[in-house]
C-alpha cells in the first residue's frame, strides 16, 4: 500500500474503512480530498470551493463517518443538499463509504415524499439525515427529528441551495443543531453574499480552493437566452450549425431527456442513441450521443428561459 501524501492510508482510518475504499476503486485521494481531509478529519470547520466531479461528497462523507458512534442511535451527522436528486446520490455514495463501519442508518428527508413514512423511518433512528432545507425544516418544526446530538453539519452545494431562496431554511436547520459541532460547507463558488451569510455558520474555518483542472483557453463558452418552448429546436439547430463530431447533453428531467431525443430524431439525427443515464457528478438525468461531427459540446440547461450551449474544442 502506498503512503504518499495523497493516498488514503496517510489518513488515520481504521484497515477496514483504507480497504473498503480500496474497493470502491479509491485509491488515492482527489485533489480536494487531499487538502480537506487531514483538517476534516481533525475536527476543523471548512470551507471547500471545487468544481463537481472533484470528489466533494467522500470529501464530508469519511469526516461525518470517522467520528460516527454506530451503537448510538442518535443523529449525528446532517447534510444539506439543494436538490432530492443531489440528496438521493450524496445518501447512496454515504452508503458505499459506510460499508466497513458497521450497521450504519443514514436516512433521506425530502420534499415530494410523504412526511408519514419519514416520521416512522426517524423514530427508528437514523445515524445520518441527508435532506433538502424545506423538508428538514418542516420535521423540525413539527417536532419530528432531533438535531441536539448532530457532531457534523454538511451544507452541500451552498452556492445552489442560497440560489434557490434557502437561506432562512439553512438558518433555522443550523441554529437547532447543537453550537458544539463540525460545520463543513462545500460549493463550486464562494461569492462575496454567501460568505456574508455563512460567516455566523462556522468558526474560523479552513479554506480550502481547488481550481479547475481544464485549460480554460480551450474552452468557448456561449449562452443563447430563449423561450421555454423552443429549447429543443434550438439544439437541433445549433447541431446543425456547428456539426460538432461528437455530443454530449444534459437535461434536468428524464422527461425532458426524451422531449430532446425525439426532437433531435425529427429533425434528422438517427444516429443518436440516446439512453437516459444518470450523470452522478453532475446530479442530472443526462444522455450521451453518439457522434455527429466535428468536436464534442455539452448543453447544461440553466433556468426555464434559458439554455447555454458550451463547445469543448478538442485540444
Ligand atoms: P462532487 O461532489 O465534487 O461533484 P462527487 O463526490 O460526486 O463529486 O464525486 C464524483 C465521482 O468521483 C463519483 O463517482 C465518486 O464516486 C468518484 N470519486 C470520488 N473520490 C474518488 C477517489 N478518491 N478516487 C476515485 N473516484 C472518486
Ligand atoms: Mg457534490
Amino acid at each position: 500500500m502506498t503512503t504518499s501524501a495523497t493516498s488514503f492510508s496517510s489518513l488515520p482510518l481504521t484497515p477496514a474503512f483504507l480497504a473498503n475504499l480500496d474497493s470502491l476503486g479509491y485509491h488515492e485521494m482527489t485533489t480536494i480530498q487531499a487538502q480537506s481531509l487531514p483538517a476534516v478529519l481533525d475536527g476543523r470547520d471548512l470551507i471547500a470551493q471545487a468544481k463537481t466531479g472533484s470528489g466533494k461528497t467522500a470529501a464530508f462523507g469519511i469526516g461525518i463517518l470517522h467520528k460516527l458512534n454506530p451503537a448510538w442511535f442518535a443523529v449525528q451527522g446532517l447534510v444539506l443538499c439543494p436538490t432530492r436528486e443531489l440528496a438521493d446520490q450524496v445518501a447512496n455514495e454515504l452508503r458505499r463509504l459506510a460499508r466497513a463501519a458497521g450497521n450504519i442508518k443514514i436516512l433521506t428527508l425530502t420534499g415530494g415524499a410523504p412526511m408519514r413514512p419519514q416520521i416512522a423511518s426517524l423514530e427508528h433512528g437514523a445515524h445520518i439525515v441527508v435532506g433538502t432545507p424545506g423538508r428538514l425544516r418542516d420535521h423540525i418544526g413539527r417536532g419530528t427529528i432531533k438535531l441536539n446530538h448532530v457532531q457534523t453539519l454538511v451544507l452541500d452545494e451552498a452556492d445552489r441551495m442560497t440560489d434557490m431562496g434557502f437561506y432562512e431554511e439553512i438558518a433555522g436547520i443550523v441554529s437547532a443543531c447543537p453550537v458544539r459541532r463540525q460545520t463543513l460547507l462545500f460549493s463550486a463558488t464562494y461569492p462575496e453574499d454567501i460568505r456574508r451569510a455563512t460567516a455566523s455558520f462556522l468558526v474560523n474555518p479552513l479554506e480550502v480552493t481547488v481550481e479547475a483542472q481544464h485549460d480554460n483557453e480551450k474552452i468557448e463558452q456561449r449562452f443563447y437566452e430563449i423561450g421555454f418552448d423552443e429549447r429543443n429546436a434550438a439544439v437541433g439547430k445549433l447541431l446543425k450549425h456547428f456539426k460538432p463530431e461528437s455530443t454530449l447533453a444534459f437535461c434536468n428531467t428524464k422527461v425532458h431527456c426524451r422531449e430532446l431525443a425525439e426532437e433531435l430524431r425529427q429533425q434528422g439525427f438517427p444516429r443518436w442513441p440516446c439512453t437516459a443515464s444518470w450523470n452522478s457528478a453532475n446530479a442530472m438525468k443526462s444522455w450521451c450521443c453518439s457522434p455527429t461531427a466535428a468536436a464534442p459540446c455539452w448543453w447544461p440547461p440553466t433556468s426555464p428561459r434559458a439554455a447555454s450551449i458550451s463547445r469543448t474544442w478538442a485540444p
